[in-house]
């Protein structure tokens, strides 16, 4: 272990949730007096493994002689910087982290981090498939599923697979994944970053910061945004890039419809495109991504072809939901930014009934025009305000109709599309005004084209 008890300092967590609880609970392991806060209510369950820790918490308003006495604030990626509690506490000297770097300093397993605008979840489920078999101890965790703290405290792993948001990364200063991936970089969540994108590509960058040359840095080479920050900022890390438009002279790339890999004069091939069980230019990109930390772990290329072609991904990402009258239905409830709209709308191959819609986060939606005007024939608009929607569209397909409800949206779609066309709900949108969630929304979704 690289760090060992601590001798009663106090730790106090911000945010109850998955990752605020996680925390509590190695903290406490590991000798803290531990104080755990929250503003909002804390969900029971949450709540009852607190009690049962014995950690004291508090719901639903922050103390501040309890908070500011504290030698470590872990505070929940979801909450922001800039609130009051946060800038006190930052103000008192007190050192700001994120369950990462807490938990980091816990284990000594391999860390692979992987982060991205788009395809974490994605490629972080595909990473842990193509390792499991030949990995006894693996744990998957991070933003996905159990926290990182709480797998660190269960279970003893030998390498991680974590799934890291630009939040999370925010509140990392020593952690120092031995594989780094970043699928892309797109504008996201700019409202966390004073609407400066710049400030969000150094955030995603973090992953790197504290990587030597014994690491790797695994990375989109057709991103521009990524290409040009690295043309400025070296990262001391062994960089592999992977690109599906041009050959490599080191690095991951497409040859014949295959994934190949070259490291100094070797060329390798991995798997062949149409094998794998993920469809889309977006998931080649991910596969290349995946494959390479499998290979650098050393996984046998054997498997890492068995498990591109065996892996389920997870629900609501190009979802094949039904085919009804030989019309395709496809959800993809988790696309919320136009960039991996962009990707659903290039992977349909057939004519494109679109529901889009919801809560625009700046959207640009005239980066969508050429494969609207090339494939897209019915619009059907899906929120509460879809004014710009129909004003960037109205003149590129033959309908476009509005509605607030998924199961109007469906039979709207339904009514347009024909015989060898696919029905996409890929929203480009958050989704809270009329959902609790992106699942609400792709489950409704699911439940009203069954009852068609
Ligand atoms: P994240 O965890 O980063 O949100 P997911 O794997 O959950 O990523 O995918 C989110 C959405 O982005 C889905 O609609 C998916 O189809 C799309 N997507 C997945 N991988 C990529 C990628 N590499 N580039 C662009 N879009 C992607």
């Amino acid at each position: 272990m690289k760090k060992e008890e601590s001798n009663t300092k106090k730790l106090v967590i911000l945010g109850a949730g998955e990752s605020g609880v996680g925390t509590a609970l190695l903290g406490k392991a590991k000798g803290y007096e531990v104080f755990v806060s929250d503003f909002g209510k804390i969900k029971q369950g949450y709540a009852e493994q607190l009690t049962q820790a014995n950690i004291p918490f508090e719901s639903e308003k922050h103390t501040e002689k309890e908070i500011l006495s504290a030698s470590v604030v872990v505070k929940s990626p979801g909450i922001p910087e800039k609130v009051s509690i946060v800038q006190k506490i930052m103000n008192e000297g007190i050192p700001v982290i994120s369950e990462i770097e807490f938990a980091s300093e816990y284990t000594n397993a391999t860390i692979i981090g992987i982060t991205g605008s788009n395809g974490k979840t994605t490629t972080t489920l595909l990473t842990g498939h193509l390792l499991q078999n030949e990995i006894e101890n693996l744990g998957v965790a991070g933003n996905i599923g159990d926290s990182f703290a709480k797998s660190v405290l269960e279970q003893e792993c030998s390498h991680y697979v974590l799934e890291l948001s630009s939040f999370q990364l925010d509140g990392v200063f020593q952690f120092t994944p031995h594989i780094a991936v970043l699928t892309n970089i797109t504008p996201d969540h700019l409202d966390r970053y004073e609407y400066k994108f710049e400030n969000y590509v150094a955030s995603k960058f973090r992953i790197t910061m504290n990587q030597s040359s014994e690491d790797f840095f695994i990375y989109d080479a057709d991103d521009e945004i990524i290409t040009r920050y690295l043309e400025n900022n070296k990262t001391k890390a062994q960089c592999i890039p992977f690109s599906i438009q041009r050959e490599l002279e080191q690095g991951v790339y497409l040859k014949n419809k295959a994934i190949m890999m070259r490291f100094n004069e070797n060329e390798e091939k991995i798997a062949q495109v149409s094998d794998l069980a993920v469809s889309g230019k977006h998931n080649t990109k991910n596969a290349m991504a995946a494959a390479t930390v499998a290979k650098l772990v050393g996984i046998r290329k054997q498997t890492i072809r068995e498990s591109l072609s065996s892996f389920k991904n997870v629900s609501h990402r190009l979802e094949e939901v039904l085919k009804i009258k030989n019309v395709h239905y496809i959800n993809d409830s988790k696309a919320t930014n136009i960039n991996a709209t962009y990707y659903a709308l290039e992977a349909v191959k057939k004519p494109i009934v679109w529901i889009v819609g919801g809560v625009d986060k700046g959207n640009d939606y005239s980066e969508l025009l050429g494969l609207v005007n090339e494939k897209v024939k019915g619009i059907v608009c899906l929120g509460v305000d879809n004014s710009k929607i129909i004003k960037a569209f109205q003149g590129s397909v033959e309908h476009i109709t509005e509605t607030q409800s998924m199961q109007e949206a469906v039979r709207m779609a339904y009514q347009i599309s024909e015989r060898g066309d696919t029905v996409l709900l890929s929203p480009a949108c958050a989704s809270f005004d009329l959902f609790k969630s992106y699942e609400d929304r792709g489950d409704q979704f699911k439940e009203a084209v069954r009852n068609l």
